[in-house]
């Protein structure tokens, strides 16, 4: 773990679904939304809180998508990775307008969009205070982004990883479908995959299980969540943990 200071998270790593930056506008991207989280973070960061962030690509391309329509797998899965390397450069020109000191870290060099990530820079910039964006996953292809958040809260030595999802956590079955379906609170690595619970792949989950990631699943619809869960300490959404 990230040594603690005051909060009972230091050094975060949250993973928000590109679904969250859908949007019917003309821009096609949820000003709003990304306005909300960006000043969520903004005072994190203002006490003390370093964050590192990546965005899916959800709302523009998912290589499973793609592959239906005849694309090869590896290549659509790098049309994905472009639309979370679009979405990061977004939200960096959003964050430098609202005075949000930002860097995007990526697996791949693209010049004059993303840096080259190397783990001492991305260091460094936590602790300048910097936000970290994490850009066009693990560079490889059958991966999501959840897998890199894991990787990339790994490297940091993220206190937690934050997953932001529309729903308020981890239920016993879908809770759109089973009216009766209940939510869990605590569960383990394990818990999961035994229970077959779709929440992300198992790759991230046995990866965060093999390091002791603890993680939260939580709604981010709630305009004020980061401060709940930060700030409040509040008992929201379902942690996992070994
Ligand atoms: N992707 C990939 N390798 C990675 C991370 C992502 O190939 O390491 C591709 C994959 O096609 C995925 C897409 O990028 O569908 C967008 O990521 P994801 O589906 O995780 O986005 P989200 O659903 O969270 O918006």
């Amino acid at each position: 773990m990230y040594k603690s200071k005051k909060n009972k998270y230091n050094r975060i790593l949250l993973k928000i679904s590109g679904e969250f930056l859908k949007s019917s506008n003309e821009s096609g991207i949820n000003f709003l939304f990304l306005k909300n989280l960006i000043s969520q973070i903004k005072l994190l960061v203002k006490l003390g809180i370093q964050v590192g962030l990546v965005v899916g690509g959800g709302n523009l391309f998912r290589g499973s998508d793609l592959e239906k329509i005849g694309m090869r797998r590896a290549v659509s899965d790098q049309i994905g990775m472009l639309s979370t390397v679009i979405n990061a450069l977004s939200i960096y020109e959003i964050m430098k307008r609202m005075n949000c000191q930002s860097r995007i870290f990526s697996s791949t060099t693209i010049g004059g969009i993303c840096e080259k990530y190397r783990l001492d820079d991305v260091n460094q910039a936590l602790e300048n205070n910097c936000v970290v964006l994490f850009c066009f996953g693990l560079g490889v292809p059958f991966f999501t982004t959840d897998s890199s958040a894991c990787v990339h809260g790994i490297a940091i030595k993220a206190d937690i990883f934050l997953k932001g999802t529309k729903v308020d956590g981890v239920y016993s079955s879908d809770p759109n479908i089973n009216e009766s379906a209940t939510i869990y609170h605590q569960l383990k690595y394990k818990d999961l995959i035994n229970k077959e619970l779709n929440v992300m792949d198992y790759t991230s989950l046995i990866l965060a299980s093999q390091h002791k990631l603890p993680i939260l699943v939580f709604n981010m619809s709630n305009p004020k969540i980061l401060y709940e869960i930060l700030l409040e300490s509040r008992q929201v959404g379902t942690l996992i943990t070994e």
